[in-house]
């Protein structure tokens, strides 16, 4: 059984359901908890995914202790019901860890994809981190994007013969997009014509900063630095434009549309579907971003990105160089922005092709080691 409820898991576990339900030694049964409900709606559309079990509990600003508890109470009867043979369960949120807990509470071997990785600070990011290493305590088998990662489990004590290094499924979601939109031009024109009806000279080729945001952890102050950030490089760059497409939690859109909602430049959007974002990725010059999945997915397509966080779990792509960590400084971000726009050898020297995350067959490597696993 697969539970996931937000939109960066259903893009990350989607190859997953596919490379399970495609082989005959698997039967899968989809539930999703709708933790996010339109961001996680346009991911199973996308990718087609038959879900068996909604439990529908977006609720607007919903207390993250009420979500706990309802994904535990609305799980237990189709657990019973189904009693499946293991749960599986990805990455850091409330759902992944609640999930889990119900899991391992039931007697359900856990199976954890996107294990392993830590940022090494309980209180960042907020409560992705905490989430994390619960779910490992849960997990009886451990999907490890990398093997930084892997000794991060191994450093909690979790036996190395239940650790298996995958890379990161983000990846095969990612490279599958990508590719339909480099070789089928007829495809590539209907996502020109949604994208013309959000943004001015659309296709913009290189000449604009994407930018996103929405973590926790920087809900009032850090959003609102960000903003002022990103309203000064507009400023100081006219003939550079800014796509942010805004995360609909009223902590970030109000700021963001306040701040930043007036200038000719900046370009604030409704959050996109991942098809066209990923082809807005494709296109732009570099990130600004607190995201998580965009530190895997930036540098995979060459986009330096700029971290505005103080610590980040995606310690390879910082020691490869292709992402570098802004947090929220106001001078910060300008200055290693105007540098990324103004300086080549700053740009070049934040992108490589050393592709820490994989190259795509991750959910291939997960579907494998549950084949031969014993649980
Ligand atoms: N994403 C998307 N549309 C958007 C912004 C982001 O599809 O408008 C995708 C992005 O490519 C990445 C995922 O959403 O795969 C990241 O989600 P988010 O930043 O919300 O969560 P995190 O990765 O920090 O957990």
């Amino acid at each position: 059984m697969l539970v996931f409820g937000t939109r960066p898991e259903a893009i990350k576990m989607a190859p997953v359901y596919n490379s399970l339900s495609y082989d005959d030694n698997f039967k899968v049964h989809l539930c999703v908890t709708a933790q996010h409900r339109e961001l996680l709606d346009q991911v199973i559309e996308l990718f087609d995914l038959p879900v068996d079990t909604d439990l529908n509990l977006m609720k607007m600003d919903q207390d993250i202790v009420d979500l706990m508890t309802n994904v535990m109470r609305g799980l237990k009867p189709v657990i019973t019901s189904l009693n499946p043979d293991m749960l599986l369960v990805h990455g850091d949120t409330m759902t992944s860890v609640s999930a889990a807990l119900v899991g391992f509470l039931m007697g359900v071997p856990v199976g954890h994809v996107e294990a392993g990785l830590r940022s090494d600070d309980l209180n960042s990011p907020f409560p992705e981190e905490l989430n994390r290493r619960v779910t490992t305590i849960t997990a009886s088998l451990h999907f490890a994007p990398t093997e930084s990662n892997r000794q991060n489990l191994l450093h909690n004590g979790v036996s190395d013969n239940r650790i298996f290094v995958t890379g990161n499924t983000v990846i095969d979601a990612l490279q599958n997009v990508v590719k339909r939109i480099r070789y089928d031009s007829s495809h590539r024109n209907r996502l020109d014509q949604r994208l013309n009806l959000m943004l001015p000279n659309w296709p913009m080729k290189n000449h604009f900063i994407l930018v996103t945001c929405h973590r926790r952890e920087n809900f009032g102050h850090g959003i609102k630095n960000i903003c002022e950030a990103v309203k000064k490089i507009a400023g100081s760059n006219p003939h550079t434009s800014v796509v942010f497409p805004v995360h609909p939690n009223s902590n970030v859109a109000g700021v963001v549309k306040g701040i930043l909602g007036e200038t000719k430049n900046i370009f604030l959007i409704n959050p996109l579907p991942y098809e066209l974002f990923c082809y807005v990725l494709m296109e732009s010059r570099f990130l600004i971003t607190d995201s998580g999945g965009l530190q895997e997915e930036a540098p995979f397509l060459n986009k330096p990105v700029l971290v505005t966080r103080s610590k980040t779990e995606r310690k390879e792509a910082l020691a490869d160089g292709t992402i570098q960590l802004v947090g929220t400084d106001i001078n910060l971000i300008v200055e290693k922005s105007n540098s990324l726009l103004t300086d080549i050898d700053a740009f070049n020297n934040m992108v490589n092709s050393s592709h820490p995350y994989g190259t795509g067959d991750a959910s291939l490597k997960i579907k494998e080691a549950l084949t031969n696993a014993i649980f």
